[in-house]
């Protein structure tokens, strides 16, 4: 059974090495209120994919950024998508953004 959940999220862990100043920006695009529309989606009770779409910094106005994040069962990050043009590496603030988005639900940071 496919189910989609847009709240009380669990967080999620990661081994992607951000830059300091990416977690930084990441954290302050969720302050501002710029993750919008986060669901994720299961499959038998396992949810396997997080996504959303991203409020850009420099205009509001422009189409949000589309991030997602792949998970395992222990809510482990196994890939990361991002429409962005800074993502060629995975490593852009509104992956970051997305993950500390995750964290703040449960006042982590
Ligand atoms: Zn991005």
């Amino acid at each position: 059974m496919n189910v989609i959940i847009k709240t009380g999220f669990e967080s999620v862990k990661h081994t992607i090495s951000f830059q300091p100043q990416t977690m930084l920006k990441g954290n302050k695009l969720v302050l501002a209120g710029h993750v919008r529309n986060v669901e994720e989606l299961r499959t038998n009770r396992n949810s396997y994919l997080i996504r959303a779409t991203i409020i850009r910094q420099t205009s509001v106005t422009l189409t949000p950024y589309k991030t997602s994040l792949n998970i395992d069962n222990a809510r482990i990050v196994t890939g990361v998508k991002c429409s962005c043009v800074y993502n060629q590496s995975g490593k852009c603030k509104h992956v970051a953004a997305l993950i500390c988005n995750f964290q703040a639900a449960l006042g982590k940071i």
